[in-house]
């Protein structure tokens, strides 16, 4: 008989999957995929749309409830609006959203809204075209805030904007992409920089979520936000007055693995059990050997064994993970 539910040795129950549809990404974030240095998988590498629909189903069945479709950049993918419409309609997933750079969002709203997806996460690290292009390469922050604002119009709720702070970058305007909570009902998460698959970042160019507190701080007292038990890593803040939220990701500063709930599925049919270390299943070779529902479900039991109790990522990241952000999705 199997078990029902994926909980760990750590007494953690794992119901949330993210899932990396793609490592193609049309932005190249300093950060994220450095100086090109990421080959891409062949296509026949990816997993396709049904493979990963089964793969979620298996899940559901093991008791995944949520899921997060992330990449490199998701909505590169040809088809991308029909498997999300897909995922909506699979049975017991109460919480499906998207992690995007917004790029290709004014023009793809509405096949979104369409899907039923109903809540967006959107990267972007700064509210100047000039330092867009800094950070990722491409002349596009106009593009990503009219996406933004349509996302707003259309009713997307919430609408977590994802900022990376980073020291030299985008350090001195972190006040003003935290006053936009006092305009607009957005959920502003601050996330810690992490160093990952080679790519030393100084020291020097870290900001914790202490210092990036201080620095906000002339906007008023930040006040907690209950948090719910869906929620996710996020400390959740709120200005008095705002509309919005702060929220503060501190996988350095004050990691949260003891309530981590996550299990990850890369593109290249990879179940990883921690974002920030290198072990993982590989699940396509088996499923492309035509391996049966309950050798899958016992795959995801394996990876969830395998969860550690914690990373041990550190500033310099000293432990050496080796994989890039990019081919997991964040
Ligand atoms: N292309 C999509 C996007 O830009 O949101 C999804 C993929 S991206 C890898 C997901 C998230 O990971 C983004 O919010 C990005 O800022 C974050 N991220 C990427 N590299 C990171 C790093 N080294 N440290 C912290 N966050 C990172």
């Amino acid at each position: 008989m199997l078990n029902t539910k994926l909980i760990d040795k750590y007494n953690r129950n794992l119901n949330y999957l993210r899932i990396s549809i793609t490592d193609r990404c049309n932005l190249k974030c300093i950060y994220c995929a450095p100086h090109n240095l990421v080959p891409k998988l062949p296509y026949k590498e990816i997993l396709s749309y049904e493979e990963i629909l089964r793969i979620v189903k298996v899940g559901v069945r093991l008791g995944i409830s949520k899921v997060r479709i992330t990449g490199g950049e998701p909505l590169v993918r040809k088809g991308v609006f029909q498997f999300l419409k897909q995922l909506t309609e699979i049975e017991g997933l109460i919480d499906i959203s998207l992690t995007t750079n917004g790029v290709l969002l004014k023009d793809n709203i509405e096949k979104i809204k369409a899907t039923g997806i109903e809540r967006i996460n959107i990267s972007v690290d700064t509210l100047y075209r000039e330092k867009f292009i800094q950070i990722t390469g491409h002349d596009l922050f106009d593009n990503v805030w009219e996406g933004i604002e349509l996302a707003q119009k259309m009713g997307f709720n919430p609408i977590k904007l994802n900022v990376v702070p980073l020291k030299g970058v985008n350090e001195d305007e972190l006040i003003d992409i935290a006053r936009l909570s006092f305009i607009y009902p957005f959920h502003i998460r601050f996330i810690e920089y992490m160093p990952m698959g080679g790519n030393k970042t100084e020291k020097d160019r870290h900001l914790l979520a202490p210092e990036i507190k201080r620095r906000i701080s002339p906007l008023g007292q930040l006040i907690a936000v209950e948090k719910k038990s869906n929620d996710g890593p996020a400390e959740r803040f709120k200005f008095e007055t705002a509309l919005g939220e702060i929220g503060f990701i501190r996988p350095i500063s004050q990691h949260f693995c003891n309530t981590c709930n996550r299990l990850r599925l890369s593109a290249s049919g990879r179940l990883r059990p921690c974002l920030l270390s290198d072990y993982q299943e590989d699940i396509k070779t088996r499923l492309r050997k035509g391996c049966s529902d309950k050798e899958l479900s016992e795959m995801f039991f394996k990876a969830v064994r395998k969860k550690p109790s914690e990373h041990n990522l550190t500033y310099d990241n000293s432990t050496g993970i080796s994989t890039q952000m990019s081919t997991i999705g964040g």
